[in-house]
């Protein structure tokens, strides 16, 4: 017997389940069997992801504190945060990576939960963990559901056994170069070797032959051991030609519903620089969507999650990874289905059960996101620097999602991202050409930036003819002027 029980054993019948009657109380007191909403919630994250879910969290009624850095004490989600925590630190990505500060902060500010955005701590289990220990709501999947999806080869089965299509490859850690090259000729080359806790395409190799294993295997085991603190490695078929697709899921911990496919194949360094949507026909969505809801019921997945696969020449998938976690590109897919993911996302982690069927999500036109980097567009070095200079575009079919202003100071030490241009049309060409006229009213002085080459990409036959692969970039160096 329960704690509850003990104290309260009578119980109350409500809708077949049997619950003790001081449960029931509540949910009488309150209307409805969801508990209550949050009061306060931690925005653990910075820059134009920290403004997107302040705002979110106002239109909700809740409260929004957040921890800072120095670098970013003058920033607007900062400026605009009903309570700002700084915690600053002679290295700054401390700020937002030492987990004890942000459980401290989200304790002795009295917050409900904590919303970690993208990066940071958004995958760290540990985390999560702590906040579980301490009663307080982390907005995403629990820590053992992270803990299982942040190991690439646990994934995989884990997926494989949902009834997803994965590359062929290894189902455990790969040591030496024999086992490799034993398994390559049995699915054939070229394969690729991938960390089993990667992450930001680090350390990944292609083999091509054989003799190419011993050195190729150490690479990527010593770059995953420095950047992990995990030596794992695993061996995958290389997908020739792909493309990058990715289908945004929400779920309630028990039902998953899908929001789409967003393409993403435009990338440098395996980073994202464009994404649209939709990409796919409707019976290919609905058919890889049925199975990325059953992959993310399968786990107990509870909030937001993005499905990655690789789509072959010949329209084959491969599942990649579940990243669990709000996206940087998750705007695309609120243009097309008009739903807002982070309140979605933000209502399911206060215990409330799916608010949509699958049959709600309709799609409608065509968006392309450009991710406005503060990068020089020839070799991608960050630019930072103050924004003498900034005017962002807006009107019909125009959003941007940004932090930055004139006179901002965009620091050095953190992403370069600086803002995401979005467009909506009514089809692909419709909003190719409103992110041309988006683009040309776009002023950013003082900081070098990837407007010229978003620009040239718009205007590229290839990308026009929706001709692209993963390799776009490498095979257009052209564009990068
Ligand atoms: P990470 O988590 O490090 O970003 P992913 O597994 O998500 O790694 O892959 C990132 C990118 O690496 C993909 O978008 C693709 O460009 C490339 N990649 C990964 N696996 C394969 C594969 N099996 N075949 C071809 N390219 C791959």
């Amino acid at each position: 017997m329960s704690e509850i029980e003990t104290v309260f054993p009578l119980k109350w019948n409500i809708d077949g389940v049997s619950v003790p009657v001081c449960t029931a109380f509540l949910i009488d007191c309150f209307g409805c069997p969801s508990p209550m909403g949050f009061k306060r919630v931690l925005i653990a994250n910075r820059g134009e992801i920290a403004l997107r879910i302040l705002r979110t969290l106002r239109d909700m009624g809740i409260e929004a504190a957040i921890i800072h850095g120095r670098e970013d004490r003058l920033s607007l989600p900062v400026q605009m945060a009903d309570i700002a925590y700084p915690n600053y630190r002679a290295n700054p990505l401390d700020s937002y990576l030492d987990i004890e500060a942000v459980v401290q902060a989200a304790k002795e500010l009295e917050c409900d939960a904590v919303h970690p955005g993208y990066g940071f701590l958004a995958e760290n289990a540990a985390f999560v963990a702590r906040l579980e220990e301490e009663g307080i709501t982390f907005i995403g999947p629990a820590s053992g559901v992270i803990t299982l999806l942040g190991d690439k080869i646990e994934a995989r089965a884990a997926m494989e056994a949902a009834g997803l299509p994965t590359a062929k490859g290894s189902s455990e850690p790969i040591a030496s170069a024999d086992v490799a090259s034993a398994l390559a000729d049995e699915i054939g080359y070229p394969v690729i070797i991938k960390a089993a806790a990667g992450g930001g395409g680090i350390g990944m190799q292609i083999v091509g032959k054989a003799d190419e294993f011993e050195s190729a295997l150490k690479l990527c085991q010593s770059r995953a051991k420095s950047a992990f603190g995990d030596e794992r490695v695993f061996v995958e078929k290389y997908i020739q030609g792909a493309q990058h697709v990715e289908f945004q899921v929400l779920a309630d911990g028990k039902n998953a519903i899908h929001f789409g496919e967003r393409f993403c194949s435009i990338q440098r360094r395996h980073q994202k620089l464009v994404e649209e949507g939709p990409w796919l026909t409707d019976e290919k969505r609905a058919e890889i969507g049925e199975l990325v809801c059953k992959g993310a019921e399968s786990v107990g997945y509870k909030g937001l999650a993005t499905f990655e696969f690789l789509r072959d020449a010949n329209g084959d998938f491969y599942f990649l990874e579940v990243n669990p976690r709000v996206q940087v590109e998750h705007t695309v897919t609120e243009l097309i289905t008009g739903h807002n993911l982070v309140e979605l996302g933000v209502r399911v982690a206060q215990g409330e059960a799916l608010p949509l069927k699958q049959e709600d999500i309709k799609w409608r036109g065509h968006a392309i996101q450009c991710r406005l980097n503060a990068e020089d567009p020839r070799e991608f070095v960050p630019s930072p620097g103050r924004l003498w200079e900034c005017h962002f575009p807006s009107g019909f079919g125009i959003r941007c999602d940004t932090h930055a202003h004139p006179g901002y100071e965009m620091p050095g030490c953190f992403d370069s991202l600086l803002a995401k241009l979005l467009v909506w049309g009514r089809d692909r060409e419709d909003a190719v050409r409103r992110m041309k006229t988006a683009l040309d009213e776009t002023m950013i002085t003082g900081v070098e930036h990837l407007i010229p080459l978003h620009r040239r990409i718009m205007d590229e036959e290839d990308f026009n003819n929706g001709d692209i692969t993963i390799q776009y970039i490498d095979m257009h160096q052209e564009l990068l002027g």
